[in-house]
């Protein structure tokens, strides 16, 4: 009997389409496995089972009654716990929101229902989506499935280890400064941050609310782009969206499928050098990069000057966001409240609550925020780092004058031990030298697997213009044509 957890999304919507199996099949076949590997990987933090179940069944009802199923109905998918999820508990990976359970869904949750997708769960993450590790959760790491010794990337590392532990066959992600793309490098899944603005932020709790984009997560190309399609496109609930159609991902997605790039034209930053980067994750970028010059793209250098000092910007205006968009977790409106006996001050319970319900790195950031913003040094902090932004954008603008996309590898390093990044904040900041730039811009970005050091996956990334999501998925099916897709020694 074929093992449905192992299934492609397209396909499991193929035969959940054609009658050959059910919704209720499919997922019973997650939920088994998720109990069977969960406890060893922990990339879930809420299984809705009942709420699953459910949704299983009236995709099955739709189909017996003859109505027109969507191109994902009846495909698992597992939801990062940073969007809303009525009813279902929703932690942002913080003691501050422990038990809360939202009033409304997101949007994007809204569109997966939409879609005939069925929920399986909240998956772990780093607390408030800060961090490269899944380490910083308040619930305790997720595992990497290629060795649990290891961190499966964050700070969306429950969405990647779901995936490669054959959990779910697909799963959302939101990437701020890397966090769906380094998740999907170091577990070898594919994952792709959408243009901002293309996808909703109503019902993502913020952490950097001009960088913060939900995105698709899947073990292939086409079923990234599958999912793309169906949670992309203009939402008038949320102030930042773009009002135009979702770009023809899949469309593109099986044009590079045929594996002819012919008329691409490709661009390697030249900054990049690949300093401070793993040599084997050099080497792998490098067999890549010929593998798609013999599919027919034409290779460049471009100089991009100003993406060396995307990092320190990031690490200016992200903290400035958060200290202002995590001033409302005061424990009089959300989750956790601390010392309410009566006899206390709202300030003091205000700090008792924060004091309790923040984790050291969500506390760091808050506190370089709000220095960073502080009238005497607003100018020389967040001011400068606005600059260097303008600068970036610029970067990119010119590079795409000269290329159709950017290429570099996604992360500078393979999944690294538990435990061996945490001491010192910077060590884990530079798992996003890569993956920053393009947040700073606004433009589209995916992880693709493009081979493996010492044993474990090394991620490619492709940066298209803004709203050109269509041309990465190109560039990344017609790699993976070539380098396959990469399969986790079995659990
Ligand atoms: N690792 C980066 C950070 O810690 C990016 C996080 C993200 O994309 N949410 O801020």
């Amino acid at each position: 009997m074929t093992d449905l957890t192992r299934l492609t999304a397209a396909e499991i919507a193929g035969l959940v389409a054609a009658g050959e199996t059910s919704a209720v099949e499919v997922t019973q076949a997650h939920l088994d496995r998720i109990a069977a590997v969960d406890e060893r990987v922990h990339a879930f933090l809420h299984v809705d089972t009942e709420g699953a179940l459910a949704a299983a069944r009236s995709v099955d009802e739709r189909r017996a009654a003859g109505e027109d199923l969507g191109p994902l109905a009846g495909v698992p998918v597992a939801v990062k716990d940073v969007l809303t999820t009525k009813g279902v508990p929703t932690t942002v990976g913080s003691k501050i929101l422990e038990g809360w359970r939202p009033p409304y869904d997101s949007t994007i949750v809204e569109r997966l229902r939409e879609a005939g997708t069925v929920m399986l769960g909240k998956t772990n993450m780093d607390e408030f989506a800060m961090g490269s590790s899944t380490e910083y959760s308040a619930y305790g790491p997720t595992r990497n499935p290629w060795d649990l010794d290891r961190i499966p990337g964050g700070s969306g590392g429950g969405s990647a280890a779901a995936l490669a532990a054959y959990e779910a066959p697909l799963s959302i992600g939101s990437d701020t400064g890397g966090s769906i793309r380094q998740p999907g490098a170091v577990t070898g899944t594919v994952g792709a941050k959408p243009t901002y603005g293309g996808t909703s932020r109503y019902g993502l709790v913020a952490f950097s609310s001009s960088l913060d984009t939900p995105g698709p997560c899947a073990r292939n190309v086409l079923d990234a782009a599958l999912l793309h399609q169906a949670i992309g496109g203009h939402d008038p609930r949320d102030s930042t969206s773009i009002p135009a159609a979702v770009p023809d991902v899949v469309g593109a997605a099986k044009l590079g499928a045929s594996g002819d790039l012919t008329g691409v034209k490709l661009g390697v930053v030249t900054e990049f050098t690949g300093e401070g980067a793993e040599p084997g994750v050099m080497a792998a970028f490098r067999e890549s990069v010929e593998a798609l010059a013999k599919l027919g793209a034409e290779i460049v250098e471009v100089s991009c000057p100003h993406f060396q000092y995307a990092l320190p910007a990031y690490y200016l205006i992200a903290p400035s966001e958060c200290s202002s968009n995590l001033a409302r977790f005061d424990g009089v409106r959300f989750g956790l409240r601390v010392g309410d006996d009566g006899n206390r001050s709202l300030e003091e319970v205000m700090s008792l609550t924060r004091e309790a319900g923040f984790g050291p790195e969500v506390k760091r950031r808050i506190m370089v925020g709000t220095y960073a913003l502080s009238s005497g040094y607003y100018d020389a902090y967040y001011g400068q780092a606005q600059k260097v932004r303008t600068l970036i954008t610029r970067d990119f603008t010119a590079a795409f004058e000269r290329v159709d996309a950017l290429i570099s590898p996604t992360t500078p390093f393979v999944a690294f031990p538990i435990g061996s990044r945490t001491a010192d904040p910077y060590q884990m900041y530079l798992a996003d030298l890569f993956t920053i730039p393009t947040n700073l811009y606004g433009g589209p970005a995916i992880s693709v697997p493009c081979g493996l050091s010492d044993g474990l996956p090394v991620g490619f990334q492709i940066m298209a213009p803004t709203m050109a999501d269509d041309r990465m998925y190109r560039v990344a099916a017609a790699l993976e044509s070539t380098v396959g897709t990469f399969t986790p020694p079995a659990l």
